[in-house]
């Protein structure tokens, strides 16, 4: 199984197709969810591109926890959620359907459960004000 530089995430890194960006360092970028399986459901990729978590590069993966701590501490206090989860698939039998390294930060609240993964397109104007208010949540 290779890294294949076409993925969808790899196109929007290229700048070939748009996203909701929520913060970008030289190492990574996090933007929201396209089908969101709770408000507020975002990713974080690394620009090193990788299929997974076992073929990247130690540091890559380090850097990139380090967006996933800012920007889930962002999207908690933004959604006032109750705790979140952060999930991370690989490979077809696990889930994956985007193979380029990335991690879902999903808030989470008492009670709710969560809607489908891959499931419905969300409005982007409802996307592009979530990005917007995690943005302004950024430490
Ligand atoms: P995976 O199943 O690979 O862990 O998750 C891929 C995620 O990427 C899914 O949650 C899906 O909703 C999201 N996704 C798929 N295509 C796009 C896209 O073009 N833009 C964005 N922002 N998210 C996408």
């Amino acid at each position: 199984m290779t890294y294949d530089p076409n993925n969808i995430f790899a196109k929007i890194l290229k700048g070939e197709i748009p996203c909701h960006k929520i913060f970008e360092d030289e190492h990574t970028l996090a933007f929201m969810d396209v089908m969101p399986q709770v408000d507020g459901h975002c990713l974080v990729i690394p620009k090193n591109g990788s299929r997974g978590l076992l073929d990247a590069e130690p540091a890559v993966v380090a850097h990139t926890m380090e967006t996933v701590q800012k920007v889930a501490a962002a999207t908690v206090k933004t959604f006032m959620a109750d705790g979140f989860q952060i999930r991370q698939y690989n490979e077809s039998a696990a889930g994956q359907t985007v193979f380029h390294l990335h991690f879902h930060i999903l808030p989470m609240f008492e009670g709710q459960s969560l809607r489908p993964h891959t499931g419905k397109m969300a409005d982007h104007a409802v996307l592009a004000a979530h990005a917007a208010r995690i943005r302004d949540a950024l430490e």
